[in-house]
């Protein structure tokens, strides 16, 4: 299957997924076809669309955790910021996720009193 058809598919699927999360994809579409680009070369290689902004390591458990969507894993720190780590999903309110921002989990942490 080729890059665009198969980015074409992950829409299709990955919607499924985060619709009943409250997420949708970003209306920025530039950065919503950069990362799905992105995942389809990482499934491509790893057989997984991997999470285009968050490293592979050699912890399996931690790679599960990124696979895309990987909203579930993340909820509450994603909830949070209105976003998913990449900005491919935004709070289905979001007009302008441009005004979004990357919170870094321990700042997420800091500023919620949550416990890891
Ligand atoms: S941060 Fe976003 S793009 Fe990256 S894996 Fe998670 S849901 Fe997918």
């Amino acid at each position: 299957m080729d890059v665009e058809a198969r980015k074409k598919a992950l829409r299709f699927m990955f919607r499924q997924v985060v619709e009943p999360l409250g997420y949708k994809f970003t209306p920025d579409e530039d950065t919503a076809d950069f990362c799905l680009g992105q995942e389809v070369r990482l499934e491509q290689k790893h057989g997984v669309p991997y999470c285009p902004c968050q490293g592979l390591t050699k912890d399996h458990k931690h790679n599960i955790r990124i696979i895309c969507p990987c909203i579930p894993y993340h909820r509450e720190h994603f909830d949070y910021m209105k976003m998913c780590w990449c900005g491919l999903y935004v709070h289905k309110d979001v007009t302008d996720p441009g005004r979004l921002r990357q919170i870094p989990y321990e700042e997420f942490l800091k500023r919620t009193g949550r416990k890891p």
